[in-house]
């Protein structure tokens, strides 16, 4: 039987993950205690392991929604450069990751989840909407769910009063696999910016990979292959509802 780091609580999950090194960013840390992994996990939600939520689609383990902020995080903090941080989560299913990356872009920020399944935009909303914070970051306009497809990125205006910020995205962290990293998606980061992504092995299609793509300030492109995944693919939208 696999190892797998659990907790009776929220607390309980995330203080055992952080003392096994699952999460080591403080930063992290926090922003996981804040959002109660209940709201979007149906079953054993305090276990560090994928569930279903329902059509075709998987809430991520924690280990690597962990493994994802901490690859992103230096681009979501606001800082000098850049006090109002756009962040993109692009396959948001349960909208728990969303609602992560929400408490870390600070008050300015905005993230948006991107889902192509009306359905479970509208789930990842509802989960939201379960904890007073959830539903306070949606009512301020700092968290949105679009249904879209997701490999074309998404061409979203800044908040009210913030237009000056453009459309491009500090972080795009992808929760499903891409047949390859899109241009579109590249497009779409700002300089500086990074891409957290999923993709299929060019040579063997039932491999994938996670790929950490960075733009630096002067918008030069750089790609670091991270390691062997297993993710649901990208896909175009189904035609039924399915469940
Ligand atoms: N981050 C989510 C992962 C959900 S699984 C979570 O942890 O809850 C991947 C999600 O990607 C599914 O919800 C699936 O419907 C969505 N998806 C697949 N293809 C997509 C596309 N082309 N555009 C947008 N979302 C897509």
């Amino acid at each position: 039987m696999a190892w797998r780091c659990s907790g009776s609580t929220n607390k309980e999950l995330i203080e055992n993950m952080w003392r096994h090194k699952l999460i080591s960013d403080a930063r992290v840390k926090e922003a996981f205690l804040k959002v109660d992994r209940r709201h979007y996990a149906p079953a054993q939600p305090y276990e560090d392991s994928p569930q279903y939520i329902g059509y075709q689609a998987t809430i991520s383990a924690p280990h690597m929604h962990a493994i994802a902020l901490e690859h992103l995080i230096s681009f979501m903090m606001p800082s000098d450069a850049s006090p109002a941080p756009r962040a993109l989560d692009i396959g948001s299913g349960s909208g728990y990751l969303t609602h992560v990356m929400a408490e870390l872009v600070g008050p300015r920020g905005l993230v948006v989840g991107v889902e192509h399944i009306n359905a479970l935009r509208d789930k990842g909303e509802a989960n939201m909407r379960k904890s007073a914070e959830g539903k306070q970051l949606l009512d301020t306009g700092k968290v949105k769910f679009v249904a879209a497809d997701g490999r074309k990125g998404l061409d979203e205006p800044a908040r009210k009063g913030e237009e000056e910020l453009g459309t491009q995205w500090d972080a795009i962290h992808v929760g499903a696999s891409a047949s390859d990293v899109h241009d579109e998606l590249i497009r779409q980061l700002k300089s500086p910016g990074c891409m957290f992504i999923p993709v299929e092995d060019e040579h063997d299609r039932d491999s994938q990979y996670v790929w950490r793509i960075e733009k630096d300030k002067d918008g030069n492109i750089s790609r670091q292959r991270l390691f062997g995944v297993r993710y649901v693919p990208l896909t175009d939208a189904p035609k039924e509802e399915i469940f």
